[in-house]
């Protein structure tokens, strides 16, 4: 998978050396470049910004600078990718779809955003995804460029070291929140780990995990159960 950013705080990216994609990175699996937009100025301020038309306040981006810049970075394979709290919201199911994707293209907007006609522009020759992580509004682009970054890279193949741990996460093909986890101590400030996770019996500790995912989306996360695509089983029916 390939993947560039174009930023004008490209120290911003640095975390992607870290971790997970930072290790997936070096092993060739995601092969990623942060771009400086600026790179793509002519007058000698590097002005990558100007006023909004029909006023108000802020300044926009302007279309010129980043045509130049995605000229060059985008292929003809490519997705653009464009954060913006206007777009249509980030899921695990958008997060699987680009990661059947060969090249995705971040374009990191400032200020009161990107020029419209850069998205409408680009949108004729490849597939343009605004996308937004939340309901509530950052300063820019990048954080929620890394936060798309992580969970598509994630699921690249080879990335996690052990692909069963993607299979019942939240979010996943469950449909469903993750069940609660637990490690060593035994005990921990009177707490106990529940007794059925130490039985080793393992038709139990199924039933026990599902039950406790199930009621879990239900308490905190009811639209889920609302929304399945799959209706839930008798049994499951019956958990709840
Ligand atoms: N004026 C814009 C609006 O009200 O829709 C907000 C601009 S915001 C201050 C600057 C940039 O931050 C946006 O262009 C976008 O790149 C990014 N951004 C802000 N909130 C975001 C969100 N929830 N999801 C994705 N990107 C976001």
């Amino acid at each position: 998978m390939k993947i560039d950013v174009v930023t004008i705080f490209p120290d911003y990216l640095a975390a992607l050396d870290l971790s997970l994609i930072g290790k997936a990175r070096q092993r060739g699996l995601i092969e990623l470049a942060v771009h400086d937009l600026r790179g793509w100025t002519s007058d000698k301020h590097r002005t990558v910004d100007d006023t909004p038309a029909g006023g108000g306040a802020g300044m926009v981006m302007r279309p010129d600078v980043w045509g130049q810049a995605l000229d060059e970075v985008l292929t003809d394979d490519a997705v653009l990718l464009v954060p913006t709290p206007a777009g249509e919201v980030f899921d695990q199911r958008l997060a699987e779809d680009l990661a059947r994707e060969n090249h995705l293209v971040f374009a990191c907007g400032r200020y009161e955003g990107i020029d419209a006609r850069v998205a409408q522009s680009y949108g004729q020759r490849v597939r343009v995804v605004e996308f937004s992580i939340g309901d509530y509004v950052l300063n820019g682009g990048e954080v929620a460029a890394l936060v798309a970054i992580e969970a598509i890279g994630r699921l690249a193949p080879g990335v996690v070291g052990n692909p069963e741990s993607l299979v019942e996460e939240s979010h996943g093909a469950a449909g469903l929140l993750e069940y609660p986890v637990y490690t060593r101590p035994v005990s921990w400030r009177g707490e106990d780990i529940p007794e059925v996770l130490l039985s080793g019996d393992h038709a139990k500790i199924r039933q026990w995990r599902r039950a406790q995912a199930l009621l879990r989306t239900a308490q905190r996360r009811p639209d889920m159960l609302i929304e399945r695509d799959e209706p839930l089983s008798m049994a499951d029916r019956l958990t709840l």
